[in-house]
Parts: structure tokens; C-alpha cells; sequence
């Protein structure tokens, strides 16, 4: 059967423009993409991480439509911050940065994100933003003031055209020095940075300092992307000023668009309220994952809402989400571990339009929430014919097959929380107190009692993750212990 049939149209929302329109990229069979990547000072909080489970779904997404996608991601190794907190650590800032970047790249597996094809330091490519400062600076659109170097904002006449700022205002001149920027108005921006007394900086043509945090994209961007790269995404927060200061400094100096599509991630909210530290409902990745949630649930909740809109994450949406995965989990255990009468029935024709709708959801600008319907729709179905007795052998091939389809993009249903939570040195005893292990040993008694054996070595397996073996003693009860 050829499934490319079915495959449409992929439509994106233009953060340019503001509106859908088909994605068509420069070179046919080929997507060139950049993301922001985390300013490495800390572990990242799982609004990051909405972003960034997003941008997984869009490149597994145009993978699977047999699109070689090229991914370039930033590491944001040196700001304010990162300076400040290495001076008081004592330490370099590569030193410091390292053991983020580390833990960055370690949760990144834990969600199950695809590696992108560069993951570059801002640190690695100075001399490629020194270039691009110098090319600036040759045509005119760049001043200097007190050993830094500024973009001149008004020497650009589209400024502000991706989030249709209205920059009539702006005072020539009005500069801006520090890493964290105020949303509100549009000011000239930093490319090189003077250093402060005893301040690290590095030698360079351009004179001592460092860079502004906005020349790294776009100098990383072009130097392995081309001048003009198909996706630019990011969190909606990093669309003004990060976002259109790229703009300003690439297509003031190639005098080429920058980027053909801009995607942008929603916020996301806990209990309806902005994360703070301040409001105490910020949570990094690993906070999460040591209140014994699954690495596999959170993916999923991340990445069950489309990326446009918002996201309110909740405690209950979480173990919804997790009800979710283990629910599909289950499915696809009974289709591989299940004995049917020979023939079809009709499911497997649900099954071929759970596909496809999973699919037409995809294509409307990956709406996930429409994609995750249709395969629920199948699993909802196909769980009844069995129960009635009406599900046939000739209906598995193509109900694996449609979660297949959904699990390459989705890569929740391999039973590895425990693996991972161990790789991230979490799920050990310390987060598995013994009545959680209780539950765990009496549902899978009664997975076996229903003789649900697929579900029974799951939680074997899940309990061996955690360091937990199992004895079956004489009187027919079973004891566990730790390893
Ligand atoms: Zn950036």
C-alpha cells in the first residue's frame, strides 16, 4: 500500500505576515532550520522545553515526509549572567557552562528529542560575529560609543516588520546595554560589548569585549545555514526584540531575506499563571522528573497541545497525560501479544483513516491535538471490537501500523521511563517510596490474575528499572526487594 497518497499539503503559520500559507522550501526535498537554543546558566524549566519538545515534533514531522532537515541549534554560552556567575564561582565561563550544557543535552534525551545536526556554542564562533560585525560596520549600520559597537536601528526601514512594532518613536541613539532586554520598546542594540573592569572579554579586530546575545543567531545561523534558511522558530518571548534584531543584522548585510518561515511557540502557564521563581511554580525538567513523573508523560503533555497555543500545565494534565501514554502503551501490547480470529474487519479501514487524519492534523500548521484525536479514535474502536469479539488478525498489521506512523512523531510509546530516569541519576529509591512500589507489585498480581501478561512484564520491567526484584514465595504472595 502506498501511504504517500495520502500525505497533502503541509501549511505553517508565518509569524511574517502573520497567516497560514503552504511551506515550500528553497530547495526542494530539503528544510534548513534554526532554533534558538538555552542560555546555558541554568537547567532549563519545562517552558523551554514546551519550545523545544515543539521544534521536535516539526522536524520529526517534515523527516517523515522524507525531507532532509538540516537543524542547527545555539548554545548561549556567554551573557551577563553567565559572567557574572563564573566570577563568582571562581571559574572560566567555558568551565561553567559545560556541566549545563551537559545536563541540557541529558534532558534533551530524557524527552526524547532529536538530536539536531549542529549544536554550536556562541563561544566557538567569534570570529564569524567579529566578520559579520565588520561587514555591518562597512555599510554604514553601525556606531561606536564607548568601545562597544551598536546596530543603528533607524538606518533600517523595516525594523520591527515580523512583530509589526511601531518604531515611529524611537528615539536615535536610545541604546541598550544589558542581555536582558525590556519588551517594550525598540532600541539600538549591542553587537560588540566593551568589557567592564575585570571583566573576561576576548582580543579581537573590532577591539576588546564580547558579543551582544542577537549577533551569535544570526552569525551561526548563516555560516551554516546560508543567508537565506527556510524555518526560524523559537518562544514566542524571543520574537521582539531577539527575533527582529536577527533580521536587522542579517538582511542589513547580505541584503537578502533572512528567513522565509517564522514559527513561534506559546507560553506556558502553571495553573493559569506565568512560571516564576517569585510565585514558586517554576519547575525545571528534573524538578519534575524527581517528583517521580515519567519523562515519556511529560512529552506528551508538552507536546499534546498545538504549538500556537497556550499551554497551562497542571498536575492533573500531567497524570492525564500519563493515563494517555500508558493507555496506548497497553493497545499496542494487546495488538503484539493478542490471538485473533483470522480475516479483517472493519477497523482495519479505521485504522487507514486514523492515519490519515493524523496526518491532515499535522499538516494544518501540526495541529497535535486533531493528530492525537484520530489515533484515540482507533484506539478507542479497536479496543471495543476486541472486547466483542470482533477484532481479526488482518486488523493488526494495519493498527500497528497506524501507530507507528503516530509514533514517529510522537516517540512516546518505548518503555523506557526507568532507563531514563536512571541516565538522569533520578528514580532510584529516593524517589520511589515503598508504597509506590505497593501499588506497582499489586497491579501487576492482578495483571497476571487477568492474565494481561504484556501488562505484567511491563511493570516487572518498570521495577527493575527502579532497582526493585521480584520473588514469587511459596504461599503464592510475592515479596520484593532492592537490589
Ligand atoms: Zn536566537
Amino acid at each position: 500500500m502506498d501511504y504517500d497518497t495520502r500525505m497533502g499539503e503541509i501549511i505553517f503559520h508565518n509569524t511574517m505576515g502573520g497567516r497560514k500559507e503552504p511551506f515550500v522550501p528553497l530547495q526542494a526535498g530539503e528544510v534548513r532550520m534554526y532554533t534558538c537554543g538555552p542560555t546555558v546558566y541554568n537547567f532549563a524549566h519545562i517552558g523551554n522545553f514546551r519550545t523545544f519538545v515543539f521544534q521536535d515534533i516539526l522536524r520529526r514531522f517534515l523527516r517523515s515526509r522524507g525531507l532532509h532537515v538540516i537543524q542547527v541549534m545555539n548554545s548561549t554560552d556567554v551573557d551577563d549572567r553567565i559572567i557574572a556567575n563564573a566570577a563568582a564561582e571562581g571559574v572560566d565561563i567555558r568551565t561553567y557552562t559545560e556541566k549545563y550544557i551537559e545536563a541540557f543535552l541529558a534532558d534533551r534525551r530524557a524527552l526524547s528529542l532529536e538530536m539536531p545536526e549542529y549544536i554550536v556554542r556562541a563561544t566557538d564562533h567569534i570570529e564569524d560575529m567579529v566578520k559579520l560585525i565588520e561587514r555591518l560596520a562597512a555599510k554604514g549600520f553601525t556606531y561606536v560609543s564607548e568601545g562597544s559597537t551598536y546596530f543603528r536601528i533607524s538606518k533600517f526601514p523595516n525594523y520591527g516588520k515580523l512583530t509589526k512594532l511601531d518604531v515611529t518613536g524611537i528615539q536615535a541613539g536610545a541604546r541598550v546595554d544589558v542581555d536582558q532586554y525590556d519588551k517594550a520598546d525598540a532600541r539600538d542594540f549591542a553587537l560588540w560589548k566593551a568589557p567592564k573592569p575585570g571583566e573576561f572579554f576576548w582580543e579581537t579586530r573590532i577591539g576588546p569585549g564580547r558579543p551582544g546575545w542577537h549577533i551569535e543567531c544570526s552569525a551561526m545561523a548563516m555560516k551554516y545555514l546560508g543567508e537565506t534558511i527556510d524555518i526560524h522558530s523559537g518562544g514566542v518571548d524571543l520574537a521582539f526584540p531577539h527575533h527582529e534584531n536577527e533580521i536587522a543584522q542579517s538582511e542589513a548585510a547580505t541584503g537578502k531575506r533572512f528567513v522565509d518561515y517564522w514559527l513561534h511557540a506559546e507560553h506556558l502557564l502553571v495553573n493559569f499563571e506565568k512560571m516564576s521563581k517569585s510565585l514558586g511554580n517554576f519547575f525545571t525538567l528534573r524538578d519534575l522528573l524527581a517528583k517521580g513523573n515519567k519523562p515519556s508523560a511529560l512529552r506528551f503533555l508538552l507536546a499534546s497541545v498545538p504549538y500556537r497555543r497556550q499551554l497551562n500545565f497542571t498536575q492533573e494534565g500531567l497524570q492525564q497525560a500519563s493515563s494517555s501514554v500508558e493507555r496506548l502503551r497497553n493497545f499496542a501490547g494487546r495488538l503484539r501479544s493478542g490471538k485473533f480470529p483470522a480475516g479483517i474487519s472493519p477497523v482495519s479501514e479505521d485504522a487507514i483513516k486514523a492515519e490519515r487524519d493524523f496526518e491532515h492534523g499535522l499538516e494544518d500548521d501540526l495541529n497535535t491535538a486533531q493528530a492525537l484525536a484520530a489515533i484515540f479514535d482507533l484506539v478507542r474502536e479497536s479496543n471495543t471490537a476486541m472486547d466483542h469479539g470482533e477484532f481479526r488478525q488482518g486488523d493488526v498489521g494495519p493498527a500497528l501500523h497506524a501507530l507507528e506512523i503516530f509514533d514517529r512523531i510522537f516517540a512516546v510509546l518505548e518503555d523506557d521511563d526507568a532507563q531514563k530516569l536512571q541516565a538522569l541519576g533520578l528514580g532510584s529509591e529516593a524517589s520511589a517510596p515503598d508504597h509506590e512500589i505497593e501499588v506497582l507489585v499489586a497491579e501487576r498480581q492482578a495483571a497476571r490474575k487477568s492474565r494481561d501478561f504484556a501488562k505484567a512484564d511491563r511493570i516487572r520491567n518498570e521495577l527493575a528499572g527502579r532497582g526493585i526484584v521480584l520473588e514469587d514465595a511459596r504461599d503464592g504472595e510475592i515479596r520484593w526487594k532492592r537490589k
